[in-house]
């Protein structure tokens, strides 16, 4: 792999249409295309490259990647026309991502890397101790990867490095999806740890990058209610609700979900944590309507499932989902027992969202209090110009 070249000087430049600069000058990390002077020569311009920022006149603003294929044109790297992007540049942020990390969790098991609220637009980076799960988003992230990788070596050394780069976002951007060691072996499923509990995540086969660690301040929440009670994780994947809630004293967990090697992990992360847990292979819908018919009510409920809004033309029978789902949890919850549900789809908003419980609570004929309205952990931060990027919405209540 050869490592980019670039030098401010020789670098390409892009200009912004006259009038078009202020959100961007106030902070916004993007350049749409229709505020671009698209010229021959910027159409022309290799997508993803690393371009010099200008505005109408002469002023030079920054420097970013261009792709002329994306309505997302310009993504920021830098503020500094006379930035270098090159592995030092990339490895100092690196560098800045870890040690916040390292502020917030002590232990090296968390998202690293949450794209442009990190300073890399278009990337993820999980990191499970020495083993790194990475997602290119962007042409701009696409090219800048072997760049990208030694810089990841100059500071982490890592193990293995997992490119999963097989999110359906890749096709906006023009790039092919694929998935592929960068580095390294892995042989079989990954150990880390999150809030004192062991688990094992199959970075290779797993749902996303392996592990969900934008729950681990609503897992911490949840089993803090969970001693002595009754609990049951709808959609539990590899068990991190369900888990904790047992290591947190519940007297008895039952994991649901409809993938057989999601609950094999659940069974031997509870085991390797010294738990026991049940585990039911079924559809989440119909397991709450046969227990809700059999009169089981449990003391806590989960329901953390997949995104139910995958695009924007999913909203509406997104959102009858999240009502149903609300209905036929609410309807387990023993009274005076706790409800925590969430929505990963970024095109559900807070309020929407909020709005489809409410209204599966009232189906279910339910009230009660809202304890806790959470996004993801901070491992996960939000760009303050891209407030829709905050994807998480989750709600912890208490049921009468
Ligand atoms: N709550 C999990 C993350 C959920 S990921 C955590 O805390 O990590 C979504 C999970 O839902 C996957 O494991 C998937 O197998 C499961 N799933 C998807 N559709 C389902 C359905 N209809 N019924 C049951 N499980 C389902």
């Amino acid at each position: 792999m050869t490592n980019l070249s670039d030098t401010p000087a020789a670098r390409p430049q892009i200009n912004l249409l006259p009038g078009r600069s202020r959100r961007f000058r106030s902070g916004h990390p993007w350049i749409f295309s229709n505020e671009i002077a698209m010229t021959a020569e910027a159409k022309a311009l290799p997508p993803g490259g690393v371009v010099t920022i200008i505005d109408a006149g002469s002023e030079r603003l920054g420097v970013g990647t261009f792709n002329p294929h994306s309505l997302i044109g310009v993504r920021l790297l830098s503020r500094n026309p006379d930035q270098t992007i090159d592995q030092t540049f990339l490895a100092d942020r690196l560098r800045g991502a870890v040690a916040l990390r390292q502020r917030l969790y002590g232990r090296p098991f968390y998202r690293l890397i949450h794209a442009e609220a990190d300073g890399f637009p278009g990337l993820v980076i999980d990191r499970y101790g020495d083993i790194i799960a990475l997602e290119v988003n962007t042409a701009g992230m696409e090219l800048l990867l072997p760049t990208l990788l030694a810089a990841l070596d100059e500071v982490l050394a890592p193990s293995a490095v997992l490119l999963k780069n097989d999110s359906a976002m890749r096709k906006l951007e023009g790039l092919d999806l694929y998935e592929r060691l960068a580095k390294g072996e892995l042989d079989g499923p990954v150990e880390l740890e999150e809030n004192g509990a062991s688990f094992f995540a199959d970075l290779a086969t797993g749902q996303k990058t392996g592990w969900f660690f934008d729950q681990r301040d609503n897992r911490a929440a949840v089993a803090a209610l969970a001693e002595g009670r009754s609990m049951i994780d709808f959609y539990s994947y590899a068990g991190g609700f369900a888990i904790q809630a047992a290591r947190a004293g519940a007297a008895k967990v039952i994991a649901v979900d409809r993938s057989e090697a999601s609950l094999a992990l659940a069974a031997r992360s509870a085991e390797h944590n010294g738990v026991v847990i049940e585990t039911v292979r079924a559809e989440a819908f119909a397991e709450m309507e046969r227990l809700s018919a059999a009169g089981q009510r449990f003391g806590v409920v989960v329901a953390d499932p997949p995104a139910f809004v995958k695009s924007k033309k999913d909203l509406a029978a997104g959102s009858k989902g999240y009502r149903k789902m609300a209905r036929l949890a609410a309807g387990l919850v023993e009274p005076g027992g706790f409800l925590f549900t969430a929505s990963c789809s970024h095109h559900m908003g807070t309020d929407a969202f909020a709005e489809e419980i409410r209204h599966g609570l009232s189906l279910a004929g339910r009230s009660g209090r809202i304890l806790r309205s959470s996004g993801a952990g901070a491992d996960h931060p939000v760009h303050p110009f891209l407030p829709e990027s905050a994807y998480l919405k989750a709600l912890l209540m208490q049921l009468d």
